[in-house]
């Protein structure tokens, strides 16, 4: 696998995982964790701090892997929670970050560290969702998840928001969004002054609250 691969020189490097809502990315990231802790290296994860006051926590996926994770505020306070001989940094939930996560992912990989860095590429709009783009030009490896989507079955790569809002996120409702494709995605319906609420009721009910399903 590329993923251990020796970046050369003694530098570390940095990974993107990006994609829609469903598309698998913090599985996906758990995964990456799962194969570091294999190999006897010190991983530490981190996620921004969003509507939760706990400062540990862990980071779970659609499909309830889950791993510990620590919750930071910003960016910067990632740099001051690194231990010496941590060798994977791991940090989910990009989008919610502000730009200061590049300088920090580039410090920790010139540091030699391995940075894996999970997030959404666009928001609800179907827009870039910063820094998740920029991130991914800085990076090594940048891999792009696809959902199904959920209306015609083809592969998603839109976050369909089913509700109305001004917000870019709508945080804790995932029973309002669903993964769509380019053809099936519209961004209008979540800013229609009277949103098709029955429509969103059907096609949205695959999608349980996270929390609905833990043992
Ligand atoms: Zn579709």
């Amino acid at each position: 696998m590329r993923e251990s691969l020796a970046p050369g020189r003694g530098a570390g490097w940095i990974e993107v995982i990006v994609g829609s809502m469903f598309s698998g990315k913090t599985e996906e990231l758990i995964r990456r964790l799962r194969r570091a802790q294999i190999a006897k290296q010190k991983v530490q994860v981190f996620k921004p701090r969003i509507d939760n006051r706990y400062s540990h926590s862990q980071v779970a996926s659609h499909s309830e892997q889950r791993t510990d994770s620590l919750v930071v505020d910003g960016a910067k306070e990632i740099l001051s929670l690194i231990d010496d001989n941590t060798r994977v940094v791991a940090i989910d939930e990009g989008q919610f970050f502000d730009s200061t996560l590049l300088e920090v992912a580039q410090k920790l990989a010139n540091r030699g560290i391995r940075v894996i860095i999970a997030g959404l590429d666009t928001d609800w709009r179907g827009l870039p969702f910063e820094p998740m783009p920029q991130l991914m030009a800085i990076a090594e490896m940048v891999t792009k998840h696809n959902a199904i989507c959920v209306v015609c079955g083809g592969l998603a790569s839109r976050t369909q928001r089913l509700s109305v809002s001004t917000a870019r996120v709508q945080v804790g409702a995932a029973d309002i969004y669903e993964a769509r494709c380019r053809g099936c995605f519209d961004p209008k319906l979540a800013m229609d002054t009277k949103p098709d609420v029955s429509r969103a009721k059907t096609r949205g009910s695959k999608k349980e609250p996270r929390d609905s399903a833990r043992p």
